[in-house]
């Protein structure tokens, strides 16, 4: 059985909001349409559009009830693009992830087989609970029991996860977590804990940020690289060894035994991927998660998940090293630079981190191709790095994250930062979204997204 979940912008949560809390206090209703990203274990419905309600198609009167007239506008509107109908109201007295009133189960499963007739994909029911705009959500199959989501995502600068108690337990805080749990509290821990965070590169960068995804208590952690340990790697990735190198042990198979170590949770799941998210089977992965950290420094698979981040609502942090050398070999200076592809800030296109030409070559197979490169008048890949610097590209995309789930000083996630290291100064890039991004152009547009494969 899938795991499901519904995701949102913050944008549309925002308007959502507005029309579902009531300054009367009464109980008020629409509908929305959505569409379906699915993932290789989990299926995610994301609201696309809402759908007001016109005069005469809904009453309010302490429980807010419509007209089949406003039921068949949604879904013939959805139908026709290939998208679902969800039915969102509030519970203006409620707190935390709501169960389904007997009006709630009526009108939801009345309308179940309706739906799944005129659109072809199933009623989501939604509700608002007023207190403290928590989200619960459930799946009508077409039976007369609801299939409860297992989350639902708010997307944007912050990330806003509703759990549904029942399918992902609370995580309990350990004793080993006490300074962690005092940096931002019990709750915002609770939420972090139970994260799905995948770790898309596990070389220097990715393997450290792994690492410490597991020491702050994550319970659900994946590793995924292609790559095999070999002796080159050694002096960046901190705690492969040589019998790693000699054993070719896969780096992902690496991440998960560091991991394991590292975790402070009185239960965690770490998985390891020898996989890439230019595969279908690899991205299908990525779409399981509800984060992701780029640590790869290829073109391809950062496109990958640039798209992801806006066509999935799956925000992607992503981060990368260049080293500058003289041409007698010794050091000019090094520049990193970290940023969160999310709805609300610009893309790794826009933000100028993915040469779509170099996408292109890739996907060729031209990138590595020695006669295509000399022709082209290039030299050999320059892949100078250092774990004395790697660090400093781990640190930036994990203080990301924190911006992104715990939000200090009601900030989320930042602006594009780049650092130079031979003056040290730390700045934010200001790129604005180009007026022709084919990505953030169809956020949320889920299994409808562009081929990128
Ligand atoms: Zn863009």
């Amino acid at each position: 059985m899938p795991r499901h979940s519904v995701a949102m912008t913050t944008h549309i949560a925002d308007a959502l909001r507005t029309h579902l809390i009531r300054d009367d206090g009464d109980e008020d209703l629409c509908f929305a349409t959505y569409s379906i990203s699915s993932g290789a274990t989990r299926i995610s419905y994301l609201l696309t559009s809402i759908l007001l309600p016109e005069p005469g198609e809904r009453e309010v009167h302490g429980n807010a009830s419509f007209t089949g007239d406003y039921v068949l506008r949604a879904a013939n509107i959805a139908a026709s693009r290939n998208e679902g109908i969800a039915l969102l109201h509030s519970h203006p007295d409620g707190r935390g992830w709501q169960g389904l009133s007997r009006w709630d189960r009526d009108a939801e499963s009345s309308y179940a087989d309706l739906v799944l007739g005129l659109t072809g994909n199933p009623l989501i029911g939604l509700t608002l609970a007023g207190i403290d705009t928590s989200w619960s959500a459930r799946t009508w199959l077409g039976a007369k029991e609801p299939t409860w989501t297992e989350s639902v995502r708010t997307v944007g600068r912050s990330l806003r996860i509703s759990w549904n108690n029942s399918a992902r337990p609370s995580a309990a805080a350990t004793a080993y977590q006490d300074r962690t749990v005092s940096a931002w509290g019990a709750a915002a821990q609770d939420d972090i804990a139970r994260l799905r965070v995948l770790v898309v590169g596990v070389g220097s960068v990715g393997l450290d940020v792994a690492t410490r995804l597991a020491a702050t208590g994550l319970t659900h952690v994946g590793a995924m690289d292609m790559d095999y340990v070999e002796d080159v790697n050694l002096d960046r990735m901190i705690g492969a060894t040589r019998a790693d190198a000699a054993a070719r042990t896969p780096k992902a198979a690496v991440a998960t035994r560091l991991m394991n170590s590292a975790s402070t949770a009185l239960k965690a799941d770490f998985a390891a991927y020898v996989s890439s998210v230019t595969t279908e089977e690899g991205i299908a992965i990525a779409r399981d998660y509800d984060v992701v950290f780029s640590c790869v420094d290829r073109a391809w698979p950062r496109a990958m998940l640039n798209q992801i981040a806006y066509s999935d609502l799956i925000p992607v942090i992503d981060g990368g090293i260049g080293i500058d050398v003289f041409d007698d070999g010794t050091m000019r200076g090094a520049t990193w630079r970290v940023q969160t592809a999310t709805p609300g800030l610009p893309c790794l296109q826009c933000n100028r981190q993915l040469d779509m030409g170099e996408v292109q070559k890739e996907r060729l197979g031209l990138a590595d191709d020695p006669e295509y490169i000399k022709r082209a008048g290039g030299g050999p890949r320059q892949r100078q790095n250092a774990a004395i610097l790697a660090g400093s590209v781990s640190a930036g995309q994990l203080a990301q994250f924190v911006s992104l789930v715990v939000g200090p000083g009601g900030e989320g996630a930042p602006l594009p930062q780049r650092y130079l290291l031979g003056p040290h100064v730390q700045e934010a890039l200001r790129y604005d979204t180009g007026t022709y991004c084919r990505f953030e152009a169809r956020v949320g547009e889920g299994d409808h997204r562009l081929g990128l494969l």
